[in-house]
């Protein structure tokens, strides 16, 4: 048994009075796990699985099995302001998106990245809502060590003055200097600025987006890079879906 702080990411009804739900725990990664009796009236669990909430959770961990059970969930924080709003609630679920697909590989940086990220969102007002999702989210990719590589070369390694305009090469996992670009064809333009803008992320910083097209470029480069790193060449259905519906 073990006591974790832990986030909803997902949760279903299975069968007539349990929940299973899957959890970003902050000692044991995204694990899912059966809230036995979860859904009776007089339940331990309260209205605490609700979805992006934070709290205590009380595992019994199963080794052989990839279903554990949730003994307990003592919920500290709802954030019920992320389903006030089809935008925060589409942000959020692109977040979990995220940590849902990287399972066990998940560690404390990440669960405290995600907390941060969601409150962050809960308190944004719709126009800023993408901001602070692509922050969480590229500091989330920082914290499990998938960092592109921005002020140097991906390739030749050399270091890239703030101003130097370069092109951005998912393959090789990140910007590449003029003189590498033309082993690369295809990647992306990356402006000084934007690159700044995703450093300023990675490191934990907000900076805000002041219009939608290059909100939507950051979406866009976001999106390309975890489906060639982290994708296995499965699509990101949640993250698309908040792409359609913000800006
Ligand atoms: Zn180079």
């Amino acid at each position: 048994m073990i006591e974790t702080a832990a986030i909803v990411l997902h949760a279903f009804d299975y069968r007539e009075t349990s929940r299973i739900v899957r959890l970003a725990t902050r000692e044991s990664g995204v694990v899912s796990a059966i809230a036995k009796g979860s859904r009776r009236p007089k339940s331990r669990f309260g209205q605490g699985l609700d979805l992006f909430t934070s709290g205590t959770a009380l595992l019994v961990l199963h080794p052989s099995r990839d279903l554990h059970t949730l003994a307990g969930f003592d919920a500290s924080r709802a954030r019920p302001a992320l389903a006030h709003s089809l935008i925060r609630f589409g942000a959020a679920a692109a977040l979990a998106e995220i940590c849902l697909r990287f399972g066990t590989e998940a560690t404390a940086g990440v669960h405290d990245a995600l907390a941060a990220g969601f409150d962050r969102v809960a308190a944004s007002a719709d126009e800023e809502v993408a901001a602070a999702t692509l922050a969480a989210a590229w500091r989330i990719v920082g914290e499990l060590g998938f960092a592109p590589s921005l002020d140097n070369c991906a390739l030749c390694h050399r270091e890239l003055r703030p101003e130097e305009e370069v092109r951005f090469s998912h393959r090789s996992g990140g910007a590449v200097c003029a003189t590498c670009r033309t082993l690369v064809p295809g990647a992306r333009s990356l402006p000084s600025s934007a690159r700044a803008t995703l450093m300023e992320w990675i490191a934990g910083s907000e900076v805000p987006l002041h219009d939608g097209p290059t909100a939507r470029a950051h979406q866009r480069l976001l999106r390309e890079f975890l489906e060639e790193h982290l994708g296995d060449g499965r699509a990101f259905p949640a993250f698309q879906s908040w792409e359609r519906l913000d800006p």
